[in-house]
This record gives structure tokens, sequence and C-alpha cells, in this order.
């Protein structure tokens, strides 16, 4: 039996422990700073001990919904009488203004892809659930009937209760200062006076993760934040809904959330409880932590600033009247932690086996997340989809502690915006950009943000392309980030030919005498072919998911470079290379990349390039090495937009000749500068998947409709386990009936009134007239089946369609 040691006994520490315990690890050993006195309730003085503990399940990624629903129901079947562990009052949120009435309707949608029951209200039925919301500024609401409150220090206290009594081992007032390491595997923690030896760590220490991820070289991308909560003294009104009927008089109306003010509201008996998150980011100095707060025996306390809560207050006096006559009391910063992208931290150290994190999570999501972690940690893989939450998701230009602290801080502020699939990051711009980025903003290129990355969405200067006569819906919310222009790229790419900026693709060199066996290990075709062959495969997880997709170019006998989707292949590569003589070289940054492709890409590029591109030398699939207007390139023959063409790959520094060389000779044959949301209707057209999102370690090749890239004859990672795998579902082309109907992603499908699925992409693609989508749906939907998709309020009847919707042979592509 491994010896497990947590670090932490908040909500997501002992939540672990209960798990691991259950899955049968005897040796569990949790720590904590603050005092774990058995017999009482645990309050160690971390976020836990003082979080109001509201649980709104719903959210646009359907693993965060999976780990709420898991946590709401796992804390239900904790209660004890008198002390609820969880208390179901349900919730709602209200809107005040149209575009957040559309909001709800929009996560209505997500509600119903996770199977949360969720139901839009009128203003009068959110005031019946509601009585102290004043009806006259309520335009409508959502209302989740599951939700509710977690009374976090119960569920903690009953699970570490539960734990030891599996055997589990909990000592308090021990301060983790050392994590004891030998030989690139960690052995065990080091506190004031003790030693605990151990064969995995798992840091749960909240918002001092960063600080223990500083003893073991490890950046934990978040940071601990002030968030303002305080409670109204006795409101008369709510002595009427105090809850005899539950044995728990603590709360019975449901949980408020009135987010366009960035407000949220609890009842605690005849008070309520209001929460804020409208004030200036307050990002915490670790360094004087103790000397700023209560010190040691509740550190997560900031003292209030009644200034910064003030237009909380005047706002909550008109939404909630009642509470005019009250006052505010108890109020306090309390920290918790924030992050770039807002998702958890999770998952094992990439250099120190053995050390592993599960950080920055809600109590909302914290047996969800400590259920996965627990899998993960003792079965080697995740079993579901983690992509989101992995520690290894973000590059290092992510890691940077100007761009955490940014990004994380505009998390907070935007926590209750409403936030458009593609909207692009409003800080920490202008970090990384292709060596044509001068040109691309000479040429009106409107960019959006890929990881660090400035990437072209459309070019304004193409706006005399757009063809009047091309219909396509009118929708304020799918134009949003959105032009015309995008049709009219994505046509003179199919008519002519469009030079595509594709320099934030991850690639990565890998080289070495076992260059091809290592590879060939791992991905699902081999790649030990002749030189200059380009092989698309897949890596796939033990359980014979998809991990991702990648292009693999065989440039010499122990040389190949691989196109790859982001930071977690190259964390997957490193993992998986003991012992194999190979070396991994991310050659993004010191390389560009160029796609030119449409049926006169040849016409373009021939004439300045040092090589013959007939097919005879140059097929489908192949690669070489060659001379473009004299700079070294590398070309790729392969295309994600379905047409002729290459990927053309130079050094930095010859960037910007390549760039204004094929610029130059693409106005002779009417080529464009086109960007990715082009590249996205196209790739979209021809059936080609993108992953996180059309594929994910959820889904296997064939579920994902890439069977194809899966070969027979070799050994590789997961091919076992895969051919055990039932098929669970499916992923489908649908096609829009009406020329009008939209959808972004997301949204739920159906079939005779019953949901089967959600929409993985999607996009208005002009050569089919239409809006075509991708669906994860069940197994039986078939080609030529109607399925209905609910965007906001309506809902538009598509076709299961053949996956290919233009140039199904390849025709095209191949020249
Ligand atoms: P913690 O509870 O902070 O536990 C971490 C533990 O690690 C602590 O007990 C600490 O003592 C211990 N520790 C740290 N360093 C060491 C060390 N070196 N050695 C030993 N032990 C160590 N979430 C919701 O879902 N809904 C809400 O409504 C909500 N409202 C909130 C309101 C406020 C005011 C605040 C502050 C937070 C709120 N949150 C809410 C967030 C939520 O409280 C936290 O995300 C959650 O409690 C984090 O749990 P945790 O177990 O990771 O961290």
């Amino acid at each position: 039996q491994p010896r497990y040691l947590i670090i932490g006994a908040g909500v997501v520490g002992s939540s672990l422990a209960d798990e691991l315990t259950e899955l049968g690890c005897t040796n569990v050993t949790v720590l904590d700073r603050g005092p774990l006195t058995p017999g009482t309730t645990v309050m160690t003085g971390g976020s836990s001990s003082h979080a109001p503990g509201l649980v709104f399940q719903t959210n646009g990624s359907r693993t965060m919904s999976g780990f709420a629903q898991y946590t709401a129901q796992k804390f239900a079947a904790l209660n004890q009488p008198g002390t609820l562990a969880f208390n179901a009052v349900g919730g709602l949120e209200v809107a005040t203004t149209p575009q957040r009435l559309a909001e709800l309707s929009r996560k209505q949608g997500w509600a119903k892809v996770a199977g949360i029951p969720a139901e839009l209200l009128t203003p009068a039925e959110c005031v019946a659930l509601h009585p102290l919301l004043d009806r006259g500024l309520v335009l409508g609401g959502l209302h989740t009937p599951t939700d509710g409150l977690a009374g976090a220090p119960a569920a903690i206290t009953a699970q570490m209760d539960r734990a030891i009594s599996r055997g589990a081992v909990f000592v308090g007032d021990q301060v983790v200062v050392e994590v004891l390491q030998r030989g690139g595997s960690v052995v065990g923690v080091r506190t004031a006076d003790r030693v605990f030896h151990a064969d995995v760590v798992i840091s749960c220490a909240g918002f001092w993760g960063a600080q223990l991820g500083e003893l073991v070289n490890l950046v934990v991308p978040l940071v601990p934040m002030g968030h303002q909560y305080a409670k109204t003294t006795a409101i008369e009104a709510l002595s009427a809904h105090r809850d005899a009927g539950r044995g728990h008089a603590d709360a019975a109306l449901p949980i408020l959330r009135h987010q366009d003010a960035d407000l949220y509201y609890r009842q605690h008996g005849d008070q309520i409880g209001i929460g804020y998150y409208g004030h200036r980011p307050m990002p915490v100095d670790m360094n004087r932590l103790y000397a700023a707060t209560a010190a040691e025996t509740m550190p997560s306390m900031l003292p209030f600033t009644s200034e910064d809560f003030d237009p909380a207050w005047t706002e909550t006096m008109r939404m909630l009247p009642d509470v005019a006559s009250a006052q505010v009391v108890d109020g306090f910063n309390g920290i918790f932690s924030f992050t770039p992208d807002g998702g958890p931290m999770m998952g094992e150290h990439p250099d120190l086996d053995g050390f592993w994190v599960a950080e920055a999570v809600w109590v909302t999501h914290s047996a969800g997340v400590a259920k996965a972690i627990a899998h993960w940690i003792t079965q080697g893989t995740p079993d579901i989809d983690l992509h989101g939450c992995d520690l290894g998701r973000f590059a290092d230009a992510q890691l940077q502690p100007d761009y955490v602290a940014d990004t994380s801080a505009q998390g907070f502020v935007e926590v209750y915006d409403i936030i458009h699939p593609r909207e692009p990051r409003s800080v920490q711009r202008d970090i990384a950009a292709s060596p044509f980025h001068g040109r691309q903003v000479a040429a009106g290129a409107v960019f959006h943000v890929g990881r660090q990355w400035e990437r072209p969405a459309w070019y304004e200067s193409n706006a005399p392309l757009v063809d009047a006569h091309v219909h396509y819906p009118v929708d304020a919310w799918a134009e949003r980030h959105w032009s015309p222009i995008v049709l009219a790229e994505a046509m003179a790419t199919r008519e002519r030919a469009g030079l595509y900026d594709m320099t934030s693709l991850m690639r990565l060199e890998v080289k070495g005498p076992d260059a091809a066996t290592f590879l060939g290990g791992l991905l699902t075709r081999t790649v030990d072919r002749p030189v200059g062959a380009v092989v698309y495969a897949l890596l796939l997880d033990a359980r014979g998911g998809v991990r991702s997709d990648v292009t693999v170019a065989r440039l010499g006998d122990n040389h190949f470079q691989l196109g790859i989707n982001g930071p977690l292949d190259i964390d997957w590569l490193r993992r998986h290379r003991r012992g194999d003589e190979v070396t991994i070289t991310d050659i993004t940054s010191s390389t560009c990349c160029i796609g030119v492709w449409g049926p006169r890409a040849r016409d373009l590029v021939a004439p300045l390039c040092s090589i013959d591109l007939r097919d005879e030398t140059l097929g489908y699939y192949k690669a070489a090495k060659a001379r473009i207007a004299g700079v070294d390139v590398t070309m790729l023959r392969i295309s994600y937009v379905g047409e002729l063409g290459w990927e053309i790959y130079a050094d930095n520094t010859d960037g910007a000749t390549l760039w204004d060389r094929l610029a130059e000779a693409g106005k002779s044959v009417g080529a464009v500068l086109a960007g990715r949301s082009a590249l996205d209707v196209l790739r979209l057209e021809k059936g080609y998947r993108s992953w996180g999102h059309d594929m994910t370690t959820e889904m296997t090749p064939d579920e994902a409709g890439i069977g194809f890239a899966v070969g027979k004859k070799h050994e590789f990672l997961g091919k076992e386990a895969l051919a055990q795998r039932p098929t669970t579902c499916v992923l489908q082309t649908v096609v829009a009936v009406d020329p009008d109907a939209i959808v972004l992603g997301g949204e739920p499908v159906a079939a005779d009134g019953a949901v089967i699925g959600h929409v993985t992409s999607a996009a208005f693609s002009p050569h089919v007239g239409r809006t075509i989508a991708y669906v994860r749906v069940s197994p039986d939907v078939a080609v030529g089946d109607k399925v209905t998709i609910e965007y906001f309020n309506r809902r538009f009847d598509f076709t299961v369609s053949e996956p290919v919707l233009v140039d199904p042979a390849g025709d095209r592509i191949k020249g």
C-alpha cells in the first residue's frame, strides 16, 4: 500500500482523504497548519472555514458541472439532523437587464446538457421564490431546484470522521515546511518538529498552493484574492422564512445571484449574507499574510474595507428593499484562489514523481475534484476529461508572474460577467506574436488570442471582398467578435488561395536514436516510414481516450517534427520518455509558420520555390526542405482547410521576408490574407476535428469519427484498453434546415424532446449556405436523422449529414 500524505484539511483535502479511503487506500495521513480537534467541527482557518457555501452547479464546462453535481449529492448524503452538509434550498439567478435574461436562457442550455433541472421564471415567479426581491427590477430568473448551500465545516468534519474510521490519520498544528525528495521522487514532508514519510504527497493547500509549489520548484498559477462578504442585522421579513421543516433554521430561501451587480445572497436565519465581486481586485501579499489577517487563528480573513462595500450595500437596498432598515455587520475580506482561466489546478508535478496538486477549487466543486484526482492518482489516468483543470495546460509564457497576476485579477473582475465564447482576453495582450505581426497590423488584422499568441481572426482590408449576396444568419450575439469578412476569406481560399499565419500551432522537434520507437510506442500510427513522410496520428491515454491528435513529419532518420495541440502534449511526451534516448525541443517560439492553401496555391508558391512541387515529387502527406525566395523552409503538404497547399515553416528571423514574398506573389493569383475564423469555417466543412472541443479523453477515436487514424499493426499506449472500450457516443455532422439558424457551441441537442447530447463546434458555412455543427450524441443517431438544437430560447432543426460536407473525396486537397 502506498503511503499517501495530504497537505491541507480544507474541504478539498478532507474530501480527498474520504475518496482515497473509499478506494481502499488505508495509509492516508492529512496534515494541516490549523487545529484539527477531534469531536469538534473542523475550522482550520483556511477558506473553507468561513465560505458561505453557495453551490450553483451549472457551468459552461461539463466537467465543472459534473464536479458540482457530485459535490451536492455527496454532501447531501452526509447530512445529520441539525447539521447539514448540504441544504438544497435551490438556486435562483435573476436578470435585471435584457442581456442577462438572454444569458440565463443560454445557461439553461448548459444545465440541460449536464442534466441539471433548471427552469426560466417570470418576475412574479422569482418573487414568489424569494419574496425579498423588488418585483419592479427583475426581468426574469433561472431556478435550479437542486442547487443549495454547502456547509463546508460540516462536510469536512463528516468526511474526516469517515476517513478516520477507515484508517486515515489527521494531524493538526503541523506546518509543512519542506517536501522531502530522493532520486526525482517524493519521499515525505517535514514540519517544524516532525518528519512524515510518504510515497505520494498531494498538496490541497488552497490559496497557500503557490507557496507549497515553491518548495518543489513548481509554479502553481493561482493568486490569493480578497473577496468581500458581510451580513445584515436581523430583518423582520425573514422571520417568516426560517426553516423549521428542514430541522435546520438557518436557511430556507433559495441562494440568490444578482450578477448584473456582481452580488450574491444567502440566508443566515433572520439575517442575509451578501457576497460582492464588484470591488477592486485585492491580490494578497502572502509575505504579509499573518500580519494582515487575524493571524494564525483565521489567516484567510482580512479586515473589512467598508468603502469597497458601499456600492454593494446601496444596490442591495434597491434590490432587496427590506434590508434598508438593517445594518451591515460581520464583514470581512475573505481570501481564496483565482487562476488565469478560472479553472482549478490538478495534476502531478512534471519533474517530481508523486507530488500532486488539487488547488484553486471552490467548495462547489470540491468533492468532484477530490473524486477525480483520487481516481487519477490511484489508476494513473483520469476517468473524465480534465484538460481544462490540468496543471500542465499553460505555456511557459502563461506561467510568468505578471501573466498569472493580471489574468487572475481579470478573472475576479469578470467572474459574474457575460463572456462571449469568442471573446478575446482583455489583459496580457501583445506578449507573443509571429514575425509577420507588423504586416498583419498594417493589413487591418483584428486579433484574437490563443494562449499567449496574438492571432489574426480576419483582416479588415478584405472588407471589399464581402459579397452582399451571400446570406448569413443575422444574430447580434453570433456576430460579436465576428465579421462577414470571415466568409469572404473562406470563399476566397476555396476559390483562389489564402495565406494563414499558423505560427501559434505548437511544434516540437523529437530527435535521437530512439525517436522512432519512442514515438511509435505512443502514437496510433507507426512513424517508422521513409524520411519525408508525414503522418496524422493520435495520442491515446491508458483508457483508450483521445489525448491529442498530432501530425508527425519525418525530417531525418532520427529527426521528427510534431505539430501538437499544446503544453499538455509536451508534458505527456516528456513523462513517457523514461530511458529513451530522445530529446524533445519546443521550437514554437523560434520558428514561424505560414499556411498557403487553395486551388491556386501551387501557382503562387512554385515560382518562388527551389523544389518541384508537383504531386509526383511532393505529394499529399509529404514533407521536404526547400528554399522559398531565398529563405530556408520546411514544407509539409497538409492542410487543415482541405485545400491544396503547404504548411511552410521557417526560422523567425526569416519570417517577415517569407511573408512579404508570398503575399506579393499571392496578388497575381488573387490570394488573400485570411484569419483563424475562416480557418474554423473551412475545417468544419471538411469534417476536421478540433481537440478539446470535438474530441477529448472521454471519447475513443471511433466515437470522435477519427478511427481511420488508428493503425492495426504496431503496439501503442492505449491499444488494449481501446479494444475493450464500448461505444457510448458518436460525433455527427449536422446541417441547419433553416438558412437563418445559428449555433455557436455548447448548446443542447435534442431528439423527440429529450436531450441526447451537445454541440461541440459550429460555424456558418458560406459553401453550404447553412450553419453546420458537430454534435456529440448517443450512438444510435444516424445520417438523415433530425435533431433540434436550442440556441438561447430558440429551437432550430438540424439534419444529420455525411461527416464531410465539402469535397468528401478529397480531390481538392490532393490537387
Ligand atoms: P482551504 O479551506 O483554504 O484549505 C487549505 C488548507 O491547507 C488550510 O486548512 C490550511 O491551513 C492548510 N495549509 C496551507 N498551507 C499549509 C502548510 N504549509 N502545511 C499544512 N497545512 C497547510 N466557494 C463556493 O463554492 N461557494 C461560495 O459561496 C464561496 N464563497 C466564498 C466566500 C468567501 C468570502 C471566500 C473567502 C471563499 C468563498 N468560496 C466559495 C471559495 C471557497 O471557500 C474555497 O475555494 C474553498 O474553501 C477552498 O478549499 P480548500 O480546501 O482548497 O482550501
